[in-house]
């Protein structure tokens, strides 16, 4: 059996990472584990432990080291994990990538990657985001749906969500920012980290991502 491809993705908000983290996912044949959507999912069953986590996430926190290591601990236990895993929004703080290496050990993680925007890039896709507030669906000032304020999908209203503001997305790149680049360093010094341009086509950017991942993991092929 080929040997367990471990990935972690590390991208700035609105820099394309869900719609890469699927195309890999996908690509590899391996489970794309999110855990924020993990906690989320949790948040939303109105369990004890999910209105815990949910109160943290709500105040912009970070749920402890302690508790995540419980939750990723369990997940990365699941069959579906066996051949391997991208893992996006862990580790997030130091704290958390040794304990990963821990429970990978001896190999750790293969590879690390940065899905790399510019912080003006990702603030004007942001600024520009508009949602339906009925199905969800996203557009872009320019588009019809955007401009016009009527969902082409639904009819519902298509509005900005209130932290899509230029301050509020400011203030969630610099959290990000001061989080991940530690985070990235500790991989990097583990010649762990490879950075992808996240600007251009996204099958572009998936081919680039495939190659540097095929060049640097071993469980990849
Ligand atoms: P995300 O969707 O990755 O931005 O995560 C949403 C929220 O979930 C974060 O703001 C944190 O409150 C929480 N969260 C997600 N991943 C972690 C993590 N690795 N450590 C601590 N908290 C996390």
């Amino acid at each position: 059996m080929a040997p367990a491809l471990r990935l972690i993705i590390f991208g700035r908000q609105g820099a394309g990472k869900g719609t890469q983290a699927t195309r890999l996912a996908a690509h590899y044949g391996i489970p794309h584990i999110s855990t924020g959507d993990m906690l989320r999912a949790s948040a939303a069953t109105g369990s004890e432990f999910g209105l815990q986590v949910k109160a943290i996430m709500d105040a912009g926190g970070l749920v402890s080291d302690d508790v995540m290591e419980g939750v990723v601990r369990e997940r990365l236990a699941q069959p579906d994990a066996a051949t391997g895993f991208l893992l996006d929004g862990y580790p997030r703080t130091p704290g958390q990538a040794e304990f990963l290496n821990e429970l990978l050990a001896p190999g750790g993680v293969d590879l690390a990657l940065n899905l790399d925007v510019p912080e003006e890039v990702v603030v004007e896709r942001i600024t520009k985001r508009r949602v339906c507030e009925s199905c969800g669906a996203t557009y872009s000032l320019g588009d019809a749906s955007a401009d016009s304020a009527s969902c082409a999908k639904c009819g519902g209203t298509v509005s900005q969500r209130a932290d899509d503001t230029e301050e509020s997305v400011r203030k969630r790149l610099a959290t990000y920012l001061a989080q991940t680049e530690p985070l990235m360093q500790w991989f990097d010094d583990r010649d762990k980290l490879v950075t992808v341009n996240g600007v251009g086509h996204p099958d572009d950017i998936a081919a680039a991502l495939v190659a540097a991942i095929d060049a640097g993991a071993p469980g990849s092929h």
